[in-house]
């Protein structure tokens, strides 16, 4: 099973080993002992973040979990400690930890409750829907010892899991291969949504053609599946004067790169993930829906591989965009801000307060901000400050690029209104401000999850393959959006 339940309060499940927190400045736990410190010496433990070393207690082993000196625990430490721990206790059954009372004093115990109970579920997830027999590794269970009669760690428990049922639901849909998980497929994925109160509304290929989307037609043209667009909204009952947040999400289920093709097979083999953003938006919209958050939200899914099929778009064909405007594509492979300005011109039809997209847009990404941050350009401030506030406040990291609108000369083509791709070497940023002139003058902010949507390695609580980054921080970005006054 790929799952571990978490479970809390004061008394501790029965034959469950204790997992304890162990501070560098003291790895032994206050003990005298000279011998056991001379133990851990050679062990090489020394409690810091992410070490577990199994000890003996007064009651048998027990899991000593480190988590580095006093003063500079916080809950990203805790995170990280956690999933050390789940990782660590692979073939134990049942594990009840003490990490809240440890860190009495240090850290708010909602807070550690919160960030064990999520590391431990995002640490523990597998991706095994294709495997013939499926991993044994536990635990199966962790259990935080806690007050429950304390609202605020019990509802802030609560509240994890549904966040980390939200990420898992993104990282299924990454993880899934692009042969499999096609538009149609991805669409009716989106139905499940319905139960939790969204408005689900699948536009499939003759919609798409009747609604004009020439952008998202154009990128289909090269396969043999119909193209979707989806839309999702999250409408609480008395919120229809509240300012509304659009999401947008990049929903490439391939990406051969098209005629103009990958450069090359590794990177190939990556573009199963190409529709990271749109896996991040509607996972966010199921947390969204079931913690429901009173912003109303709505959500803009295009959604199609990018093939090299018979009648596939030919570098230098014209798109006509929903939008009208005209698209010279130079380059096949930049086709996710075509579907994007579709999605993002229809998003701003309904004048929405603001219009946030997210997508594995530019690969070149990586060398902006490396594999562990997110770049993302914003024409608002205000808007550009809760995007950045909303990351700070998860572990879902995100830096703000500048915006350059002088790079717009490089958008202009000799025979369309604009071209998809320039030599120029800002590649994120022409990206950015391609996708943001369909915007229509509303605060939009583009984030480019390209270098985060997966990793090779095990990265703090997130297993190798699809991360679900960026679930925490839509939610966050929703449940605490503000249209500041006179905007
Ligand atoms: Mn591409
Ligand atoms: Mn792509």
């Amino acid at each position: 099973m790929g799952t571990v339940e978490i479970t809390w309060g004061r008394s501790a499940p029965e034959g469950a080993v204790v997992a304890r927190g162990r501070f560098a400045d003291d790895p032994t736990g206050g003990s005298a002992d000279r011998t056991l410190a001379e133990q851990l010496r050679l062990a090489g433990f020394d409690a810091r973040p992410g070490q577990v070393h199994v000890g003996l207690g007064v009651d048998g082993p027990e899991f000593w979990v480190g988590l580095g000196r006093r003063p500079s625990v916080d809950t990203s430490v805790v995170r990280r400690a956690a999933a050390a721990l789940v990782r660590a206790a692979g073939r134990t059954s049942v594990v009840t930890t003490t990490l809240v009372d440890d860190l009495d004093g240090i850290v708010p115990p909602a807070d550690v409750a919160a960030a064990v109970a999520a590391a431990a579920v995002s640490a523990r997830y597998r991706f095994e829907v294709h495997r013939s027999s499926v991993s044994t590794d536990g635990p199966d269970r962790l259990h935080v010892e806690v007050d429950e009669s304390d609202s605020a760690i019990t509802s802030g428990i609560e509240r994890v899991l549904t966040v980390q049922r939200g990420v898992a639901f993104a990282r299924d849909l990454v993880n899934e291969p692009g042969g499999t998980l096609v538009a149609a497929e991805f669409a009716s994925r989106c139905r499940s949504l319905g139960a939790h109160g969204v408005r689900v509304v699948v536009h499939d290929h003759d919609a798409v053609t009747a609604l004009g989307m020439g952008g998202l037609l154009g990128v289909n043209r090269g396969s043999d599946q119909p193209a979707a667009f989806v839309e999702l909204h999250h409408e609480p009952a008395g919120a229809v004067d509240l300012p509304r947040v659009a999401l947008v999400g990049k929903g490439i289920t391939f990406d051969t790169g098209g005629i103009n093709l990958k450069h090359n097979a590794s990177a190939l083999l990556g573009m199963k993930t190409d529709m990271g953003g749109a896996a991040t938006v509607v996972a966010a919209m199921q947390v969204i829906a079931e913690l429901g958050l009173p912003t109303p939200v709505s959500a803009y899914l295009p959604l199609t591989d990018n093939m090299t099929g018979g009648d596939a778009t030919r570098p230098g064909d014209v798109l006509r965009m929903y939008d009208g405007t005209t698209v010279e594509v130079v380059d096949t492979d930049a086709e996710g801000r075509i579907v994007l300005g579709d999605a993002v011109a229809f998003a701003a039809e309904s004048r929405p307060a603001a219009i946030v997209d997210v997508a594995t847009l530019t690969h070149t990404a990586m060398h902006v901000t490396g594999q562990q941050v997110a770049p993302f350009v914003s024409t608002a401030d205000w808007l550009a400050d809760q995007v950045a506030i909303a990351s700070a406040a998860t572990s879902d990291r995100a830096w703000r690029m500048p915006r350059v609108p002088e790079y717009r000369g490089l958008l202009k083509s000799r025979v369309a209104d604009m071209c998809n791709r320039s030599e120029a070497p800002a590649a994120s940023a022409f990206a950015a401000l391609f996708v943001e002139s369909f915007a229509k003058g509303l605060p939009f902010a583009h984030i480019d999850m390209a270098a985060v949507v997966s990793s090779d390695r095990d990265l703090d609580d997130r297993p190798a393959g699809a991360t679900g980054w960026g679930v925490e921080l839509l939610v966050h970005l929703v449940e605490h959006f503000e249209r500041p006054a006179g905007d």
